[in-house]
């Protein structure tokens, strides 16, 4: 007989939460401190979600999204999780750009880029100063319809070279057009430029594992292996609200439901159309999914080193940047990712992860046949062109693998297999889902600002701040005819 992955748990539960993305341990873990009974349910082995490691053969554990995030982190990892944790984030120092237009050594913060700006690209000083101090004054609620590509030509027109060095490594860290609202790349930006590039010390295995111990503390009834296949409802005069989500075949009920699926998911699949208004419906499946991801992973064979080459190398051979080029099957625009052993101190191993953006129906479409030859090919151009860097690199290599788009969808259920959420309209959404669904609440990536590690996290908080509101509303509500009694 198959294990019950849901052996022990409660009949009832105040919130449960699906999905262990950032976004969805941050939420429950906010429930649990506020008093809620928890219940997180992971359809995956690994809680993480993107945001998670696999190990392999010969020793290898390789991080699927850990190359970068803004300085914000340390403040909401001290106040949402733990001191401890957030005493691992580290600076990252050595960021590099190497393309046909130019070849930049940086710190990614705001000191090194305007320097660069200015005596690498020649724009003139208060120019930068006036970009950088108007993105920083950006406000979510601004209600400008100015598009990326327009404010770039606004400071900096006629130069590609300026936009390529703004603007790619962003779309890489979050799948942002030149197409989208100035104002998400401002925030996203800024939030980077404020100090520079971190990263946790440790790898993500010890990050999660940190958080899942927290979790536990906090009181937080944590099941891997588990899909929900269903929100159940009811209706009370006329007003639908959440009762219960099936998950593995089983019933649960519970009065809160935190989706950290896809919006479009949670919606379309999860909760169902019936549940919605007919105009909320037609606005959810309008939302324009993000682009996804592309990935090799290089393990370098026990006991061999790599020289310094920097900790995240934008590289590319494409004249001059372009949206569209960024996620072509055959883009030749790749980050290397570079895992020197202090990245886990206790090890002395490398490994190399090379990211691409991608589109998922040029990977869906493809026959099996096919599907395995880009996979290979993907493998080989990602080793030529590391071996521009590090020409011994090949032999050293003791394992080499591909993810794609399709492995993205496999492992995380998402919306045609989207590593970046949705669009700006995607956040509308999520936010108003309890208006229409009582109970039913969703913090994932949506809208480019609440995505990437320290977007989604944040955004868990907001939601679960508001799930707790609602729970203690509920549950004075319940209280009170006792009361009187
Ligand atoms: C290649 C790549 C590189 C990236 N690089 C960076 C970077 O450098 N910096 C950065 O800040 N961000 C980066 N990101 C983005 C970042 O990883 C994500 O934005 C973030 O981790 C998403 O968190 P989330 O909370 O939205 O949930 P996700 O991580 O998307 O997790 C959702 C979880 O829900 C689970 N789930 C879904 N449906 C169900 C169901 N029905 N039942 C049970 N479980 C379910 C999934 O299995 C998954 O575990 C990168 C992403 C990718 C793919």
């Amino acid at each position: 007989m198959a294990y019950d992955w849901l052996k022990g748990i409660a009949d009832r539960y105040d919130a449960v939460v699906i999905g262990s993305g950032l976004g969805g341990l941050t939420g429950a873990n906010v429930l649990a401190k506020c008093g809620h009974k928890v219940l997180l349910l992971e359809h995956h082995y690994q809680l993480g979600g993107l945001a998670t490691w696999f190990t392999r053969k010969g020793g290898h554990i390789f991080d699927i999204s850990l190359h970068g995030f803004p300085v914000g982190m340390v403040k909401s990892i001290r106040k949402y999780w733990n001191q401890d944790i957030a005493d691992s984030i580290v600076q990252l120092k050595g960021i590099r750009f190497i393309n046909p237009q130019f070849q930049v050594d940086t710190t990614f913060d705001r000191a090194d880029f305007s320097r660069h700006l200015i005596e690498t690209f020649r724009v003139a000083p208060d120019t930068v100063e006036r970009f950088f101090t108007d993105l920083r004054a950006m406000n979510f609620y601004d209600n400008s319809t100015e598009t990326t590509g327009e404010m770039f030509d606004r400071y900096f027109p006629g130069r590609d070279d300026v936009k390529r060095f703004l603007m790619e490594p962003i779309a890489y860290a979050n799948g942002s057009t030149l197409e989208d609202p100035a104002i998400t790349y401002g925030i996203v930006f800024s939030n980077f430029m404020s100090k520079g590039v971190f990263t946790f010390r440790g790898g993500s295995d010890v990050l999660i594992r940190k958080m899942a111990e927290e979790l536990k503390k906090n009181g937080v009834e944590v099941r891997k292996h588990v899909i929900v296949e269903k929100v159940l409802t009811d209706e009370v005069d006329g007003t639908k609200r959440v009762t219960g989500v099936v998950a593995n075949g089983r019933t649960i009920l519970c009065d809160s439901v935190l989706s950290n699926s896809n919006i479009k998911n949670t919606v379309l699949r999860l909760a169902g159309e019936e549940n919605f208004s007919p105009d909320f419906v037609a606005l959810t499946k309008a939302v324009r999914i993000n682009s996804s991801s592309c990935q090799v992973y290089l393990g370098i064979r026990k006991g061999e080193t790599l020289p310094h080459i920097g900790d995240l190398v934008f590289t590319s051979d494409a004249k001059i940047f372009s949206s569209a080029e960024l996620v072509d099957l055959h883009t030749s625009s790749r980050t290397f990712s570079m895992y020197y052993p202090d990245t886990r101190p206790d090890s002395t191993r490398y490994t190399v992860v090379c990211s691409l953006n991608a589109t998922y129906s040029d990977w869906n479409n493809l026959s099996d046949g096919q599907y395995q030859q880009e996979k290979e090919r993907l493998i080989e151009e990602s080793i030529t062109v590391l071996e521009r860097f590090i020409p011994d690199v090949r032999v050293k290599i003791d394992w080499k693998e591909a993810a794609t788009p399709r492995t993205i969808e496999y492992y995380t259920k998402h919306w045609a297999g989207t590593s970046f959420g949705t669009k700006f309209e995607g956040l509308k959404i999520s936010m108003n889902l309890p208006a229409q669904l009582s109970g039913l609440y969703h913090a994932g990536s949506v809208g480019i600002i609440m995505s990437g590690w320290l977007g989604t996290i944040n955004y868990g908080v907001i939601v679960s701040n508001q799930m707790d509101k609602f729970l203690h509303q509920k549950k004075r509500a319940t209280a009170a005819p006792l009361a009187v009694q």
